[in-house]
């Protein structure tokens, strides 16, 4: 059944049973309201014959004046012998009004209201026991008939279940039409995803909603944005092997030059053997990049976080890269303060000498590469800026894809070939810390890397309480790389 269809039965179910309700309280207040009306009509009656009724020496009962009754109304007054000494309409003998309204009630020792049928008409009796000097001496029933009430109320119940119909076929044909227009964009929805999968073409969108801000106007947006993120999704897979093709390509061309000429030649070549196992080794660490990127953009890096004081490591990783500086860039130490973060050592590290390297490696000589880290309650800001060639405004948002390398030539300096995976890794690692990474740069002018970080808490294992257990090997150091780790690598 459709959700159209659905919802209309739903509404059009909940809508009768409301009428239902709604049927049965009016019938049972007007029932009410109509059995009173009777009942006071009786008693009136009664007090009114009563009124002019009195009982004589003998014990029997007299009337003392003669009064107008109410047609509608019949009142009898029997005496205790079972004799009718009195009664308020003039009766044949034949007529069921010859005997007491209701037989059953007349013994009763109270003042009763019945309703029974006199003649097969429906009758509701008043039942008044009449006493005298505290000695039974009659008794009195007025009655009147239910007939013009019950035939209201049978009219009245056809009424009900008529509207009520009525009523109900209104909604139910109001709500299939409503229905259809308030989920027509739906439609639209399904069309737009069946076209998308059979043409195959993420790049469709569905029409703007009318109203951004109903259901079906924010299921459209959403529906939207999943598309826009698939689509990127896609592009970028397909890149991503586009680029792997491309990075295999030429040392895959290396390799294989060189096996040819060993060949040709019939001996071992040192040169060609030196050529191939640079290349092997350049490949081996794309692909190690590659596992560390995979691992770190879905959470899996494995990581030793522990207590790092932040502005020792920066210092040392400075130390590291003078070499790769060598006389051409001059590196400077800002203003640095101590700083302890909770995090993996040696993937902290590999941010550090990403980002120094890159600073050093895209800096031409008489550059400035200045290093500096602060703190404030939020967390810690490690910057890294260099006086180099600036990133252009347009390569800026891709920094920090995968593969993504601004000037491909200018990249494969001699300070070795990057891949374009150091700064997508540099990005991973500090988001798994729960920081995040941004650049600020102007071609010509420089760059500045900032890492901002959380400070460690006390939560923070120290760096030396790891647990060691009896174990005859050497204690590892907390600056050993972890699996799959290249902290002594530039990107
Ligand atoms: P690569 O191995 O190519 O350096 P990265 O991911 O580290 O890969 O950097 C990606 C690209 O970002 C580089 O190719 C370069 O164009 C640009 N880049 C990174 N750092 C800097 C910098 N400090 N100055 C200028 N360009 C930079």
């Amino acid at each position: 059944m459709s959700l159209r269809a659905r919802l209309t039965l739903y509404y059009t179910i909940v809508l009768g049973a409301v009428l239902v309700l709604f049927g049965f309280a009016v019938y049972g207040l007007i029932s009410v309201v109509q059995m009173r009306q009777v009942d006071s009509a009786l008693e009136r009656a009664a007090r009114d014959l009563l009124f002019v009724a009195r009982v004589d020496d003998q014990g029997d009962i007299i009337f003392i004046q003669r009064v107008a009754f109410d047609s509608s109304v019949i009142t009898q007054v029997w005496n205790t012998d079972g004799q009718m000494v009195g009664v308020t309409q003039t009766i044949d003998p034949q007529s069921p009004f010859m005997q007491p309204l209701d037989a059953a009630a007349m013994e009763s020792e109270d003042r009763t209201f019945t309703s029974v049928a006199v003649g097969g008409i429906p009758y509701r009796v008043l039942t008044v026991p009449l006493h005298s000097n505290g000695e039974r001496v009659g008794v009195l029933q007025s009655g009147s008939s239910l007939s013009i009430f019950e035939a209201l109320r049978t009219d009245l119940v056809r009424y009900l279940i008529l509207l009520s119909g009525i009523g109900i076929l209104i909604a139910g044909g109001v709500g299939l039409v409503t229905g259809r227009r308030a989920l027509a964009p739906l439609a639209t929805v399904t069309d737009t995803a069946l076209q998308i999968t059979r043409a195959d073409d993420l790049s469709r969108r569905i029409p703007p909603p009318s109203d951004p801000e109903d259901e079906v106007g924010r299921l459209i947006t959403a529906f939207n944005d999943t598309l826009g993120r698939l689509e990127k999704l896609f592009l970028t897979q397909r890149r991503f092997v586009a680029d792997i093709g491309h990075e295999l390509r030429t040392p895959l061309t290396v390799v294989r030059g060189n096996l040819d000429l060993m060949r040709r030649m019939g001996s071992m070549d040192e040169e060609s053997m030196h050529s191939i196992e640079q290349e092997v080794v350049r490949l081996s660490r794309m692909v190690e990049d590659l596992l560390v990127l995979a691992q770190a953009e879905s959470g899996k890096l494995p990581m030793d976080r522990r207590r790092v004081e932040l502005d020792s490591l920066m210092l040392e990783t400075l130390h590291q890269v003078r070499v790769l500086a060598g006389e051409n860039v001059k590196l400077e130490i800002g203003k640095i303060d101590q700083v302890l973060v909770c995090g993996d050592r040696d993937r902290l590290r590999q941010v550090l000498l990403n980002l120094m390297a890159n600073a050093i490696k895209y800096t031409k000589p008489g550059g400035v590469v200045t290093v500096s880290l602060s703190k404030d309650e939020t967390g810690t800001k490690l910057a890294v800026k260099d006086t180099g060639l600036g990133i252009p405004a347009e390569d800026l948002p891709h920094v920090f894809e995968r593969f993504y390398r601004g000037d491909k030539s200018r990249s494969r300096s001699k300070n070795g070939a990057g891949f374009g995976l150091g700064l997508s890794i540099a990005y991973w690692i500090v988001r798994n810390h729960g920081g995040d990474i941004e650049v600020k740069s102007r071609v010509n002018r420089g760059s500045t890397f900032t890492v901002r970080l959380p400070l460690a808490d006390e939560n923070c294992p120290d760096a030396t309480s790891e647990l060691r257990l009896n174990t005859p090997f050497p204690a590892k150091e907390t600056t050993e790389p972890q699996p799959g780790a290249q902290p002594e690598r530039t990107s």
